[in-house]
């Protein structure tokens, strides 16, 4: 059979090749310091066969900035931290070990509680494994099998897992410690030369809060010891500018138990607030936005005919009534206050587009272990705004927008990017009408001269959607506002406008928010600027 190589050229191998004989076939030190097979995308493990025809590449040593190389390092160091913590803590349950961004976690059921002084122990056993040299090696296995063999081990986690699996089940085992685990892995621990374990945190299995709490640790490894410090290094300038610890330490704000996710904001922070607040009004005055104020409470029936009530309800607050009285709820967004709004008077095509802006306060019942200082909070402030537009009108308004976007971010020294994400499958209206939104955003991309990414399936089901996210002087990636087209929302309310032909027509709506929520750009800003407050 053969396989097609990275610059096309074709390499002729026996049937049942794996990887690793494709890497032997090229040289010796390819086959030492190859890693992982990518094809199409997609990750391979060495040590399975290839197929006649498959496009291949050989990732090694060499790839080290490589997000695959790194995540299989990764992968590989947590499955060593599993075998050391067996050996240290006889008695502990092991659970899961994914690699993840930026470093990789394995969650355990320890006898006795550990603290973060007892991971200098776990490094050090860790440390004699890669001194002593692993190897990996797979094996696949009946169901009946694996669930005999982790029964044996008394590890509850692992039979539940294997109950669970789809598909067939794959082991890889190093030293005398075997884990359940699809792979892809290292051929052995020689390429992870430098590793550090970076913290503690309690882990619910399999995420939900009913079930044993465990005890999660998070690790990360390298290719090369420079890049370690160089991560290391980042991770103390983030924790410096860490803006819980600088919004105290500048007066700026605080949270409380008293309120969960709704900050208090003290008089410096309102000047930085008010900066924003007195920026977004202006520039929405310079664009054509009318200001509106719409109300907090809703009842549900609102919240029934715009989707929220079916789609959103976990994550809204209801408020108690008297008896007699319709049930209300705290708008979680403005839209169905903005829709109310507008078909509040009959409209004609000649006030279209119609651009309506709120900041006001908005409640999201977000679980507590998601909160975040500023960044995730129960109470948030969007610079909202809704556009009421014929399809006509839609480009240009897209264009209007990301023109907006571009002038804000610039403002602040942060580096935009754009994503655009198309029709999913499960959507409301025709492929002709996503055809024609899906084009009126990209024109509008292309027209500004926009590079931009495209998540083909992942547009809401009633529209397509620029999301923008921006990049501070960390490096981190911050999601921060969203271009959203929608044809259904107006159609539930039944807005409508007399048109140019004296029919009535349903229009397009556009919600777009562009800093996001004002708490989280400000928590960004903190860190972003590292509290210096550069004018
Ligand atoms: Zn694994
Ligand atoms: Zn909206």
């Amino acid at each position: 059979m053969k396989v097609v190589l990275p610059d096309n050229s074709e390499l002729e191998l026996p049937d049942g090749a794996t990887g690793r004989d494709a890497a032997a076939a090229i040289g010796p030190k390819l086959a030492e310091q190859a890693v992982l097979v990518r094809s199409n995308g997609h990750v391979q493990d060495l040590r399975l066969p290839l197929e006649d025809g498959q496009k291949i590449q050989i990732l090694t040593t060499r790839d080290k900035d490589d997000p695959d190389a790194l995540y299989v390092l990764r992968h590989s160091t947590a499955h060593l931290l599993a075998e050391a913590v067996r050996r240290l803590y006889p008695g502990v349950k092991i659970a899961i070990g994914p690699p993840i961004e930026n470093g990789f976690y394995y969650d355990f059921e320890f006898p006795e509680p550990i603290s973060e002084g007892d991971l200098e122990g776990i490094e050090a056993e860790l440390q004699k494994e890669i001194s002593e040299g692993r190897e990996w090696n797979r094996e696949e296995i009946s169901r009946e099998e694996a669930r005999r063999r982790f029964e044996a081990e008394d590890e509850p986690y692992k039979v539940e897992l294997v109950d669970t699996a789809d598909g067939d089940i794959s082991l890889y085992t190093q030293g005398d410690f075997t884990d359940l685990c699809r792979g892809p892995h290292l051929q052995n621990s020689k390429p992870i030369k430098a590793f550090k374990l970076t913290g503690l945190a309690g882990a619910y299995w399999r995420g939900d809060e009913h079930n044993k709490q465990l005890t999660r640790i998070y690790g990360t490894a390298f290719y090369d010891q420079a890049d370690l410090d160089e991560y290391m290094e980042r991770l103390e300038q983030a924790r410096e500018r860490d803006h819980r610890r600088l919004g105290t330490q500048l007066d700026l704000f605080h949270l409380s138990d008293h309120s969960p996710g709704s900050p208090f904001w003290h008089p410096k922070g309102m000047v930085i607030w008010n900066e924003l607040e007195d920026l977004r009004r202006r520039e929405n005055g310079r664009r054509g936005y009318l200001e509106v104020k719409t109300p907090l409470l809703y009842d549900v029936d609102t919240y029934v005919t715009s989707g929220h009530y079916d789609n959103y309800a976990e994550n809204m607050f209801f408020v108690e009534q008297h008896e007699d009285e319709k049930r209300l709820a705290l708008k979680p967004m403005n839209c169905p206050g903005h829709m109310l709004l507008f078909g509040s008077q009959l409209r004609s095509y000649r006030q279209l587009p119609m651009r309506f802006a709120e900041a006001s306060t908005l409640h999201r019942d977000e679980p507590s272990g998601t909160l975040h200082g500023l960044l995730r909070v129960k109470h948030i402030t969007q610079d909202d705004a809704h556009i009421f537009c014929s399809p006509d009108q839609i480009e240009d308004e897209i264009f209007a927008c990301l023109d907006y976007a571009s002038y804000l971010y610039d403002l602040f020294g942060m580096e935009a990017r754009f994503e655009l994400s198309t029709r999913p499958e499960k959507k409301l209206g025709t492929d002709e009408e996503w055809d024609f939104t899906e084009s009126a955003l990209r024109n509008a991309l292309d027209r500004r001269g926009i590079d931009y990414l495209v998540h083909d399936g992942d547009g809401a089901f009633y529209g397509p959607k620029i999301d923008l996210h921006m990049t501070d002087v960390l490096g981190r990636s911050w999601q921060m506002g969203t271009i959203q087209l929608d044809s259904q929302m107006p159609a539930r309310f039944g807005l409508t406008y007399m048109g140019t032909d004296n029919q009535e027509h349903t229009p397009y709506v556009i919600h777009r928010a562009l800093l996001g929520s004002l708490e989280r750009f400000i928590g960004i800003l903190v860190e972003h600027y590292g509290g210096a407050g550069r004018g």
